[in-house]
């Protein structure tokens, strides 16, 4: 029988490479879409003939249950949220309602709808509720320390699924993940920053990349191996949560070397320290330790980092060539 996935924020990084693992796995893939999103569908490329779309106001109870009835999803996906953590400080409540909302009311639409026996549920965590890191690496017990308003919804979020599996018995879990990139990421974030600066720079737009912190460390994945991971939760006996990463930091500093790398210039002859990027609330040493999803789920990392950074500097190329994308135009 042809099993149907429900996924919220269908049209990001994540949503993609999801929708493209279930529809090569043979699922009906359906996306929840605001109204006012629609536009964001054509992000989904060559998918988006294969996937269904409903739209949905996530913030409107009723209507998640009424969608919930009609398709009586197999799995949930909830990967909607403004993912760019700095934008939560400009809009916490608002950040707080479309995290921890949405999942409040498809976790009570499942229950309601009576699905808590066939529908098993994922939610969207991050690395982030660890906050000021207690620990390092972190795992399943680590303590959380929140310290953004994203990262308080998304543990809101989290212990709302939690509490969920434990009174109603729902199959319902977390994968707490670190950060992850791909081509699809969007250029607010470092690692597209980094490889779309180096293609404008190999193509003669820009002269200059301008960086804060070289130092700083971070867990990088790619998403095409975290949506993996995704799916193995939701087949497993239990439901339970996971910490998602591969164990290993890079600094900022080889990661822009990669990238130039790939454009054959050398890095120092182009990158700027701008004190203005230099964020304030830098994490030290967040990396994961996976060894449970790697005993559990028999899930490990499969590309590395400079596959990642290869594979992102490629497609930046390309799109500028093709007039896809604009390239990043500072000249020093
Ligand atoms: P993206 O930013 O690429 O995608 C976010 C999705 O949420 C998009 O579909 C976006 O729609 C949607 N969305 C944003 N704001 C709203 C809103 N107000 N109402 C409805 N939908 C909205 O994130 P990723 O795919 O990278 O991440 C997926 C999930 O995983 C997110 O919950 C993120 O917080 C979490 N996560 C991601 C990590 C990472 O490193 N990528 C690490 C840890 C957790 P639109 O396309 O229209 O903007």
């Amino acid at each position: 029988m042809t099993k149907t996935a429900l996924i919220t924020g269908i049209t990001g990084q994540d949503g993609y490479y999801l929708s493209r693992l279930l529809l090569s796995k043979g699922y009906r893939v359906v996306g929840l879409i605001p109204p006012e999103r629609r536009s964001s569908m054509a992000k989904l490329d060559e998918l988006v003939e294969k996937v269904e779309f409903r739209a949905v106001d996530l913030t409107d109870a009723q209507i998640l249950r009424e969608v919930v009835a009609e398709l009586q999803p197999d799995e949930i996906y909830n990967l909607a949220a403004p993912s760019f953590v700095p934008h939560s400080w400009n809009d916490p409540l608002g950040t707080l309602d479309l995290i921890t909302g949405t999942a409040t009311r498809l976790l009570a639409a499942v229950r309601q709808v009576g699905l808590s026996d066939r529908t098993r549920f994922y939610q969207a965590s991050s690395s982030e509720m660890f906050g000021t890191v207690a620990e390092s690496p972190q795992d399943e017990n680590t303590p959380f320390r929140p310290k953004n308003p994203y990262a308080a919804a998304k543990l809101h979020a989290h212990w709302t699924m939690v509490h969920h599996r434990e009174r109603y018995n729902l199959f319902a879990c977390s994968g707490i993940l670190y950060n992850h990139e791909s081509p699809r990421r969007p250029p607010s974030f470092v690692t597209r920053k980094i490889t779309l600066t180096a293609a404008s720079i190999k193509l003669g737009y820009s002269n200059i990349l301008e960086m804060g912190n070289l130092d700083a460390k971070r867990d990088w994945g790619y998403a095409g191996d975290y949506v993996e991971v995704m799916w193995r939760m939701l087949q497993a006996d239990r439901p339970e949560d996971y910490v998602i990463g591969t164990g290993q930091l890079h600094s900022v500093r080889e990661l822009v070397a990669m990238a130039f790398n790939c454009v054959d210039l050398d890095w120092q002859n182009y990158v700027e320290i701008d004190p203005k990027f230099l964020r304030s609330d830098e994490h030290f040493q967040l990396v994961a330790n996976p060894t449970k999803a790697r005993d559990n789920l028999q899930w490990q990392f499969q590309t590395d980092l400079s596959a990642i950074i290869e594979q992102m500097v490629s497609k930046d190329l390309q799109r500028i060539q093709l007039g896809q994308i604009e390239p990043i135009k500072t000249r020093g």
